[in-house]
């Protein structure tokens, strides 16, 4: 038998499953034990030695090799295994730098693995996908990716794109009837819901009959694309950048073999020295320091609570200048309490709390007991009726499992005495859930006694078009002008102090009454509208003004009321006294160039749906802004991918969202994207220091070699010493750099140009001069020590390596700064500090080692020598430092 053919209680039998309680924690771990995760297996991993052999595939290394073999076939052995040596560190650094990087970058994979909400143990938790073992029961709603193959057995409203799976793009309508056909279509199995597919709306609960590649989905898993990871724009830009490097050092190397052996040098020590300098001189290390930085501040940036997705937008958000950012739970806390009550003959004040149920209601500062006015009680118990939203106890306070705004009216209802006991006593047989687009949610619902009821809650401006009715305590009777004024001001009211307002309406039905979705939100009779609050989160005030300082616009978007969200803008001082609110239908009636004239005034963007994100989005963009867009439903996804930096909420996003999204707010906080913006910027500012930092060494290591030659002296430099600078001088404070802190005025500077090539802002010209100067130091100190004998060469050179050694070492504190070497505490950094003792430390010991100074070509130098070697090295950071330039 197949599993749509099933019956609900054989289903379970036969899964060995109570539906109402799920599996016990027990047989769920059995069953992982016996069958293994629910994990579709993935493409091939890069084994360990492919990644270690990778790191000598280079052209230059290999020619390096190369070289060093006929020098060890010519009897330089020393030089030979020196060289050997050096060359297999480096590979094997950055064989660990690569895997390093590739660690935490599935790390964050992990981290945003998908969970599914299930029951075990008769308790609905959420677990994490992979977890799930066949005969769980899960239940899944609008926005959820689905996580295992389900056999459905409960469903409301509930609608599954499977395109993924049947390549059908729209949504199907799913139920839970058994179908009695042997053979069913994928696409035509109604009561099943598979793996990797999206549930659209509505939502509902299923038992898991596959796992892993034991689904739908596992079968054609060999189909699936491979997740391999698409370099980031500035990845790719340094792609280039590292071919126009290397074409510029092979030339300057070539440059200068000729002019060595035009004046004589031997053939072999000129092409030794000149594949040694090519090598040196070509950032080769580049791509990998700028992934590790990437994916160390990305590191940095979950402990701030965001997590990126896409490596792309740690760039990207740096050049960020509009966060487009929801209302209800990112900026303010999403904890709702109902406040006030109107009906047609009340209007009341609710006391107490967040999810404590204690309070009271009060009528002109009376206190009154809700018994007396069955009106607003059962408003509040139709409230309850059209709701999901549970509390749950949790140690000694409650907790809310569901929607806070359908939690804050179950509050307000247990202070009514409106509690599971009441709630009891009526079903619900039909639904039509909320949505964004709708804003409104309906449901039907019958007592013991057969006794039906429609109840719709919802946007009161949406549902008083659909209302013609109201109650007053004498009766029902028809919505006139004065009952809508009447209305409508209590809303405004409400409104005005910043209060999200819910109506609630409902309709006797006859059990014998035909219903349709449409004809159940028609002719409604108004019960009453609530006004919850939902204070602003306390730390985005601050946050919103920061990102104003740092040049970045924020601007409200969100499904509430105008004027709700109007008064929240002004809390949150997000709005100016010039600042425009606009509503969701004004988006829809403007053409795109009538928004994109106005857009640069609009602060709140009210009653919107998620259509309309998708075109503010774009008008933004028009207007040049690069554009950060939050969202969590299933609708949003759109906008979210057409913003530049999409982002989705950790906790109260849909998976869909999520997917969509390159950012991830763990704590769904709106100052959390400005801490990532922060970061973004940071680590921008970071890649530059060490791009600066390594591009000057390698200026001045090819000048030094290259004035030599042209003023017809010796080499200034061994090759092993060429080597030895690329591997210690070079890596490890470059890597420091790129765990540097931010200069102060990050978040005070007007966004980056995201068409800004790397080398703006003055970058060139730094790594030219800084370069140049280093190379013109390095052989003044080779002159002022060379006495033209061949026994004072090495001297010579020992003074030129530490010159430059030195230089480099003091330069890198230049580099951690735009402005001057002077503005920033050196001492600030202290992994910098640590890779520039440790080097100092390694060149003494390649100095003054004695067994190590035949392989180094080195010799003693006395504190004379250093004097000068310090003075001479000080002097690129110094003048550039009081320049300025
Ligand atoms: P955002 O998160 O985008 O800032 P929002 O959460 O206020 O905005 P929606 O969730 O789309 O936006 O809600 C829009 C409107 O729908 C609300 O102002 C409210 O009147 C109504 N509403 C919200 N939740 C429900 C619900 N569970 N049932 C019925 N109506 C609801």
């Amino acid at each position: 038998m197949k599993w749509y053919q099933y019956q609900t209680d054989s289903l379970a039998r036969k899964l060995a499953v109570n539906m109402k309680q799920g599996l016990t924690e027990q047989q769920a771990a059995e069953r992982l034990r016996k069958f293994g995760p629910n994990v579709l297996e993935e493409g091939q991993q890069v084994k360990w030695y492919m990644l270690l052999f990778r790191q000598f595939q280079d052209f230059m290394v290999l020619v390096l090799l190369a070289a060093t073999l006929v020098s060890g076939l010519l009897g330089e052995y020393i030089d030979a295994i020196a060289i050997m040596a050096i060359v297999l560190v480096n590979g094997i650094l950055g064989f660990f730098q690569e895997r390093k990087a590739e660690k935490s970058l599935s790390k964050l994979k992990e981290l945003s693995a998908p969970v599914a909400y299930c029951l075990r143990g008769n308790e609905w938790k959420k677990t994490p996908s992979s977890e799930l073992v066949v005969g769980d029961v899960v239940k899944v709603s609008s926005g959820d990716r689905i996580s295992a193959d389900l056999r459905l057995v409960e469903v409301r409203g509930l609608e599954v794109e499977e395109s993924a799976l049947t390549g059908e793009s729209l949504p199907v309508a799913k139920n839970n009837q058994p179908l009695s056909e042997e053979h069913v279509e994928l696409g035509d199995q109604s009561n099943m819901a598979f793996t990797g597919t999206l549930v659209t709306r509505g939502n509902g609960i299923g038992v898991v009959v596959g796992t892993g590649m034991d689904t739908a989905m596992g079968q054609i898993a060999s189909m699936l694309v491979s997740t391999e990871r698409i370099p980031t724009p500035l990845e790719r830009k340094l792609e280039e950048l590292g071919k126009i490097l290397i074409v510029t050092a092979l030339l300057l190397t070539l440059f200068v073999v000729v002019i060595g052996v035009l004046q004589g040098h031997p053939i072999y020590q000129m092409f030794l020295a000149g594949v040694s300098l090519a090598v040196a001189a070509i950032p080769e290390g580049l791509p990998a320091i700028v992934t590790v930085a990437l994916s160390l501040g990305v590191q940095r940036m979950i402990k701030k609570k965001a997590i990126v997705r896409k490596l792309s937008a740690v760039e990207t958000l740096g050049c960020a200048s509009v966060i487009c950012s929801d209302k209800t739970g990112t900026m303010t806390e999403n904890q709702m309490t109902v406040k006030h009550i109107f009906t047609m003959d009340d209007a009341l004040y609710v006391t107490g709390e967040g999810y404590d149920v204690s309070g009271s209601f009060f009528d002109n500062g009376n206190e009154i007991e809700l018994s007396q006015l069955p009106d607003v009680r059962n408003m509040l118990l139709y409230g309850n009726l059209c709701n999901h939203a549970k509390l749950v106890k949790k140690d000694d306070a409650f907790a809310l499992d569901g929607d806070p705004t359908e939690g804050a009216i179950v509050v307000a209802g247990r202070k009514a005495r409106i509690d599971e006991q009441t709630l009891s006593g009526w079903t619900i047989i039909h639904e039509i859930p909320f949505d964004s687009d709708r804003k409104r949610m309906t449901v039907v619902v019958e007592d013991n006694h057969g006794k039906r009821l429609s109840i719709t809650k919802g946007a009161p401006d949406v549902l008083l078009p659909r209302t013609s009715m109201v109650k007053t305590v004498a009766r029902v009777k028809p919505m006139q002008k004065k009952e809508e004024q009447a209305i409508s001001s209590s809303i405004s009211s409400m409104a005005d102090e910043a209060l999200r307002t819910i109506a609630i309406c409902y309709k006797p039905l006859s059990n014998t009454e035909d219903f349709t979705d449409y004809t159940l939100e028609k002719d409604l009779i108004f019960a009453g509208v609530v006004g919850m609050i939902d204070p602003p989160r306390k730390e985005v005030k601050a946050a919103i003004s920061e990102c104003r300082a740092a040049g970045i616009k924020t601007v409200m978007i969100t499904g509430d009321h105008a004027k709700t969200a109007e008064a929240i803008a002004k809390q949150l001082e997000l709005i100016p006294d010039k600042g425009l609110v606009m509503e969701g239908s004004q988006v829809s009636n403007l053409s795109d160039d009538q928004l994109d004239d106005l857009i640069d005034d609009i602060y709140v963007f009210a009653r919107v749906t998620p259509q309309h994100k998708l075109k503010i989005v774009q008008s933004f963009q028009r207007k040049g802004h690069v554009v950060a867009m939050t969202g969590d439903g299933v609708n949003d996804a759109p906008a979210i991918k057409a913003s530049d930096i999409g982002v989705s909420m950790g906790r109260s996003g849909t998976d869909v969202a999520k997917e969509s999204s390159s950012l991830i707010l763990l704590d769904d906080n709106f100052a959390t994207i400005k801490a990532a913006i922060h970061e973004g910027r940071n680590i921008y500012d970071n890649i530059r220091k060490f791009i600066r930092y390594l591009l000057a060494s390698n200026v001045g290591e090819i000048l030094v070699m290259l004035f030599a030659m042209l003023l017809a002296l010796p080499l200034p430099l061994v090759p092993v010493q060429i080597l030895w600078v690329n591997l210690v001088t070079d890596g490890l404070p470059a890597m420091a750099l790129g765990l540097d802190q931010s200069e102060g005025d990050v978040l005070k500077r007007a966004p980056r140009k995201p068409t800004e090539g790397i080398f703006s802002r003055g970058l060139g010209f730094k790594i030219i001069s800084r370069g140049i100067l280093i190379g013109i130091v390095t052989l003044m100190a080779f002159i002022w020590a060379y006495d033209g004998t061949t026994e004072g060469l090495v001297y010579a050179q020992t003074v030129a390596f530490s010159t430059l050694v030195m230089a480099q070492l003091i330069h890198v504190f230049d580099c951690r700064s735009e402005k001057s070497v002077f503005s920033r505490n050196p001492f600030q950094n202290l992994y910098l500090v640590g890779a520039v003792v440790s080097s100092v430390l390694l060149l003494l010991v390649v100095l003054y080692y004695e067994p190590l100074q035949p392989v180094f070509h080195t010799t003693d130098l006395v504190l004379y020598d250093w004097g000068m070697i310090l003075a001479l090295s000080a002097v690129p950071t110094l003048f550039f430092g009081f320049t300025k330039k």
